[in-house]
């Protein structure tokens, strides 16, 4: 077995420790290398970074707006449904 290249498997295990910055500084290296060599490792790293930043952004912008937008709505129907009781 050669133990300096890492392997995809291994790669994908070890993705979230990377983006936490919480790899060893050889491990590290080894990631880096096969990044290097790997393009689909790659893509699929650009892939968790930018989910990661998207769960970051939504967090309290789109929930709220959400939130909102379902608010309105129950508001609208709601007054729809007293106003429609009352006009009898
Ligand atoms: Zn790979």
């Amino acid at each position: 077995m050669n133990n300096d290249e890492l392997t995809c498997q291994e790669l994908v295990e070890l993705i979230s420790d990377y983006l936490e910055s919480a790899l060893a500084p050889t491990e590290r290296v080894r990631f880096e290398q096969h990044l290097t060599t790997c393009a689909g490792c790659r893509a699929y790293l650009e892939q968790m970074r930018r989910m990661i930043r998207t769960l970051g952004a939504i967090t309290e912008k789109e929930i709220s707006e959400d939130t909102l937008e379902q608010l309105l709505q129950t508001f609208r129907d709601w007054k729809h449904e007293k106003g429609g009781e009352h006009g009898r």
